[in-house]
């Protein structure tokens, strides 16, 4: 399933994908998505905030069901697994279930959530921060890209009613359980197969240095007002702060304005990325970071614990040769947090990534450990939907 969707948003001189949301890309990916759920006679919609659904059952008629599924969107020059493992994963559990005659006592679900990267308008997990009520719609309306597209307008390109964004009741009481499978993105997990603790909490920051166009060569140096200075201190600082607090810390975009290679910027944009074990070590980063400059918070994230009494059950099912699979927290940040904060009840598996690599062209994930994941998730849907064989 993988291969199929190899060539979509692929730069074929770096083997990165770029698959924004909303893109040609993406448009691809989603229609990939929908004719998925229709070879399996599975029920697929997408609901008024961007995200597919394709369900094996009725959740209206026959009550809450069990959710699985991720992202087809990437980051910029990301990787071939994060995201599309989970949604690919998904569908192929359930091709397990039935081929093993299993039938689940309520309805399952496959969902890719909108946005999950939020690469193009700086927003994480955009499609299921709507779908919960956690991001205002109208500020969502608002967010603009690098091009100065508003999502607005880009919804609106692409056939959808913006109107429609915000919170959807009807869509969570259909998520009984959300499981999402995704590729382990450090080199923690010696198994193939491992089950989320926690997501750590995290955040990001819009830094505005202001200074004062001028000649790079007529301006002596005692009479510049020079934004970039400050920029390269802010970016050092972060990375002592880091060590300093145990946390993470990345500068990860950076604009420069007007930006010409001979004249000294009037305006230095830089993103931060920040998130660490401790919400108060990574707060403090970020205050410590922030004097004598515009900071503004584009999103936060708390720290997600998943459901202890679920995650045990999910990591026995998970197991294999009698063993739990292995329980491991995680510093990325996944659309199952976002569920998870809003009260449903969710779990993560993750598959062995044996070098770390991700958000990179490098990442990867051994076919064999693919199917593991398969096996596990499946497992887990057939333990969680009680039915028998
Ligand atoms: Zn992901």
């Amino acid at each position: 399933m993988l291969a199929d969707i190899e060539q979509i948003g692929r730069n074929p001189r770096t083997g990165g994908y770029r698959r924004d949301a909303w893109s040609p890309a993406d448009m691809q990916l989603r229609e990939w998505f929908t004719h998925q759920a229709v070879t399996r006679g599975l029920t697929s919609h997408e609901d008024r905030n961007g995200n597919l659904w394709a369900w094996w059952g009725d959740p209206a008629a026959d009550g809450p069901g069990l959710v699985t599924g991720s992202h087809l969107d990437s980051v910029r020059e990301g990787g071939a697994f994060d995201g599309p493992l989970g949604v690919a994963s998904a569908f192929q559990a359930i091709d397990l279930l039935r081929g093993d005659g299993f039938r689940p006592d309520r309805p399952i679900a496959v969902a890719c959530f909108t946005d999950e990267e939020g690469a193009r308008f700086g927003v994480p997990c955009i499609g299921s921060r709507l779908l919960t009520g956690v991001l205002d719609p109208s500020r969502a309306r608002g967010l603009a890209d690098d091009e100065g597209l508003c999502l607005d307008e880009v919804l609106r390109g692409q056939g959808r009613d913006p109107g429609g964004l915000g919170r959807d009741d009807e869509t969570l009481a259909h998520i009984g359980v959300f499981v999402e499978l995704h590729v382990e993105q450090g080199r923690a997990l010696q198994a193939p197969v491992g089950v989320a603790s926690a997501i750590w909490p995290h955040g990001r920051w819009r830094f505005d240095f202001r200074g004062t166009a001028d000649h790079a060569g007529t301006t002596a140096l005692e009479d510049r007002d020079d934004p970039m200075l400050a920029y390269a201190r802010a970016v050092l600082a972060a990375r002592l702060q880091a060590e300093t607090h145990g946390v993470r810390a990345t500068f990860g975009k950076v604009r420069v304005e007007p930006g010409n290679a001979n004249a000294i910027p009037s305006l230095v944009t830089a993103w931060l990325d920040a998130r660490g074990p401790e919400t108060a070590a990574v707060r403090r980063l970020v205050e410590e970071l922030s004097h004598g400059v515009e900071v503004t918070e584009e999103s936060w994230t708390p720290e997600v614990v998943f459901d202890d009494v679920l995650r045990l059950r999910v990591a026995c099912a998970a197991g294999f040769d009698g063993h739990p699979a292995p329980i491991l927290p995680t510093a990325a940040g996944h659309d199952a947090g976002i569920l998870a904060s809003a009260g449903v009840p969710t779990a993560m598996l993750f598959v062995r990534n044996p070098t770390g690599v991700s958000h990179a062209p490098g990442e990867f994930a051994e076919p064999a450990d693919c199917v593991s994941g398969v096996v596990a998730l499946a497992a887990v849907l057939a333990d969680l939907t009680g039915g028998g064989a």
